[in-house]
């Protein structure tokens, strides 16, 4: 049935879906339509059953089907779908926000992580009166304009926009660094002197798989950007309330001037926000000029979602040993794998976000992430996924670990990553 659905859907949608790492265009074969999920399961058209390590990129950390998300967002569609008015929910969404999270005094709700990332960049250049943004080689913001732009081949300066349709002038204001490479950044705002508005970065990158920050990476941006006037923007979609409730300014103890969110605030509903200081976030509208505004936005649909993921993760904090235990077991797991089978892999994980790459060196930044065989990658993928293992279907993304997985789960897919494995040799 999968395949009758991906010929309609092909005829319909470019490619078949609505965001293209679906297509499975970077594992090859065809798609697996999904009907339904619970816990740590989701089921394709045909009620086969997966393990998922997607999480719907994310958003799902309590497993999918959360009864209590589920039931606040029953309750929530029997008062009505959408207001275009102040709601009650959007204030304890903005309550639970800022008080999880360090540095926020304030909260502005959006529809994706794309658009919070778009009116975060507005806001620091509003701040800053500057028009500069420096991003980082491999790192992923979303699909605005000027974050759809990194370095070609090593050079750090001549920006290429990287994608049809994105022209040079929006290009030209973003400059592409080195993720790791303090000394890259150095450089740009020497180069530009008086012009960054902003560094923008995953604090831990998770868009080239799994790479952390460096010790001092983070601490080195914060102290370059205050000696140049520039804002930190930690671009939180996938790290805010996956590492700890306070994301990574908590977790490796840095200060960012602005936050971004997505995923996992909406429980699985599309939500993005972007939050800062009081004196930054009072520029925008209507109390300052920064313009944003939305149709949807602090949808209370939406709201109940997140208000729910968000008070069972800020009540419960054993969630996040639960899982970055089973991450590591995960790691462990692969790692004594590829000892007794002589592969060459490298496993990283910061807490439950994992990646598996199949390289012998160690992958501390996009260069060496890059240095993986991503065709064994995608024959891993569909080896997996004949074992009823849900992985990312590309090289460059994240292991998403949830509270629904089991120590059962972790236990039958190190058995199937195994037996994958072998059968690959
Ligand atoms: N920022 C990061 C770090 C992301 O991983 C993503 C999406 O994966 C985005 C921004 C964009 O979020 P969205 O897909 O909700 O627009």
């Amino acid at each position: 049935m999968s395949s009758s659905l991906i010929d309609r859907a092909r005829s319909v949608m470019p490619g078949g879906v609505n965001s293209p790492v679906r297509s499975y265009r970077a594992v090859g074969g065809e798609p697996v339509f999904i009907k339904r999920a619970n816990g740590s399961k989701i089921y394709d058209v045909e009620d086969r059953e997966y393990i998922d390590y997607v999480c719907s990129w994310g958003p799902m950390i309590l497993g999918h089907n959360n009864k209590k998300i589920a039931e606040s967002v029953k309750k929530a569609v029997d008062y009505g779908l959408s207001f275009g008015a102040p709601t009650e929910k959007e204030v304890i969404m903005a309550e639970l926000i800022t008080s999880m999270v360090p540095g926020i005094d304030m909260i502005r709700m959006v529809n994706s992580g794309t658009e919070a990332v778009m009116s975060a960049l507005r806001l620091a250049r509003a701040f800053t009166e500057k028009s500069k943004i420096i991003k980082f080689d491999g790192c992923y913001h979303g699909h605005c304009d000027s974050m759809l732009v990194k370095a070609g081949s090593g050079a750090l300066t001549l920006s290429h926009p990287d994608s049809l349709g994105v022209t040079g002038e929006f290009a030209r204001n973003t400059l592409i660094a080195d993720y790791n490479d303090i000394e890259s950044v150095r450089r740009l705002f020497a180069e530009n002197k008086g012009e960054i508005a902003a560094v923008i970065l995953e604090p831990v990158a998770a868009n080239m798989g799994v790479v952390p920050p460096r010790d001092n990476f983070l601490a080195g941006l914060r102290a370059l950007c205050d000696e140049n006037g520039a804002l930190l923007i930690f671009d939180e979609v996938i790290t805010g309330f996956r590492l700890c409730p306070g994301g990574a300014q908590e977790y490796f103890d840095v200060r960012a001037d602005i936050v971004t969110f997505g995923k996992i605030i909406g429980g699985g509903m599309p939500v993005g926000a972007y939050g800062g200081r009081k004196e930054i976030m009072e520029l925008v509208s209507p109390l300052g000029g920064v313009y944003q505004a939305g149709t949807l936005s602090g949808n209370p649909i939406a709201m109940a979602a997140g208000i729910a993921q968000l008070t069972e993760l800020k009540e419960n904090k054993d969630i996040y040993l639960r899982i970055d235990r089973m991450a590591e077991s995960l790691e462990k797991g692969f790692k004594r794998m590829a000892k007794e089978l002589e592969l060459t892999l490298t496993v990283n994980r910061v807490g439950s976000l994992l990646c598996v790459f199949f390289t012998k060196e160690a992958v501390t930044d996009f260069k060496t992430a890059k240095s993986s065989n991503t065709k064994l990658y995608a024959k891993f993928f569909k080896h997996m996924l004949d074992n009823g293992i849900h992985m990312a279907p590309a090289q460059f993304e994240a292991m998403f670990v949830s509270d629904a997985h089991t120590e059962e789960d972790i236990e039958k897919t190190l058995e199937k990553a195994e037996k994958s494995l072998r059968e690959m040799k």
